[in-house]
């Protein structure tokens, strides 16, 4: 059985304060309801503050990126030993947002896969097609060779510590979502470019959710395809009575 995990982007929203009261109002309204993992991935600055408020909860914390070198002259940057001993478990990693306005590359995407594998991060890995690919009928070719690309070179063994989010990216941000065909779709060509690259058994055991506009009211349709095993959910992961019913849906 493949485990849910319901993960919220925050972006560039909320300050340590706001973190610790959101936390406070979340954790009992999603107390017990463990049918699905629970994330919250903050602000870098947000990170001690939400893993302390956390703690005792069934809420996990994350961050949105980090570097994939070790430590060094990369001023802006945070590595992932900064990240853990902060208290995130889970990293974000090639976001679009990354990919469209900070350069982010496959390879970039793929490196720091690497680092956060190896300092022991689990990854939400996120790739998906622009719109410009989707009209031209080529989001198989696309997510394809992004999974193989950001894929490249880990192991079998990492892949239970790697979650693909699959995230088209004309429905991020912009209140477009994904038919519940199109994602159940899309994932499913992830999976099965999982079973190429590895093997039938880890591409059944990989958790792959969708993301791109979901909310309250289109998480049950899109969380019952067979191949959604879960969303990455940016806006209404900012409030917390619409992230606690789509964990709610998950379960
Ligand atoms: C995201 O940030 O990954 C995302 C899917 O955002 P939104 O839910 O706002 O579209």
């Amino acid at each position: 059985m493949r485990r849910y995990v319901i993960a919220g982007n925050w972006k560039m929203n909320k300050t340590p304060a706001a973190t610790r009261a959101f936390i406070g109002e979340l954790a009992p309204m999603v107390a017990g309801k463990d049918g699905c993992d629970i994330v919250l991935c903050v602000p870098f600055v947000d990170i001690a503050v939400a893993a302390e408020a956390a703690k005792g909860t069934n809420i996990k914390i994350g961050a949105q990126n980090v570097h994939f070198k070790e430590s060094g002259a990369y001023t802006g940057e945070v590595a992932a030993d900064m990240l853990l001993e902060a208290g995130a478990e889970y990293v974000i990693v090639g976001h679009s947002e990354r990919r469209q306005y900070f350069g982010e590359t496959d390879e970039t995407v793929n490196l720091r896969t690497k680092a956060a594998l190896a300092a022991g991060l689990k990854i939400i890995l996120c790739l998906g097609e622009l719109l410009e690919a989707r009209q031209a009928g080529i989001t198989e070719e696309i997510v394809s060779m992004q999974t193989k690309l950001d894929l490249a070179g880990i192991p079998e063994e990492d892949l239970q510590n790697i979650i693909i989010a699959y995230e088209p990216v004309w429905a991020i941000g912009t209140g477009l979502t994904a038919t519940p065909e199109q994602a159940d779709e899309a994932c499913g060509i992830i999976r099965s470019v999982v079973a190429g690259l590895y093997s039938q058994a880890a591409a059944d055991a990989i958790t792959i959710q969708y993301g791109g506009s979901m909310n309250e009211k289109n998480a049950a349709e899109l969380l019952a395809k067979e191949n959604v095993d879960g969303g990455l959910i940016g806006g209404a992961s900012l409030v917390a009575e619409k992230f606690t019913a789509i964990a709610l849906a998950a379960n």
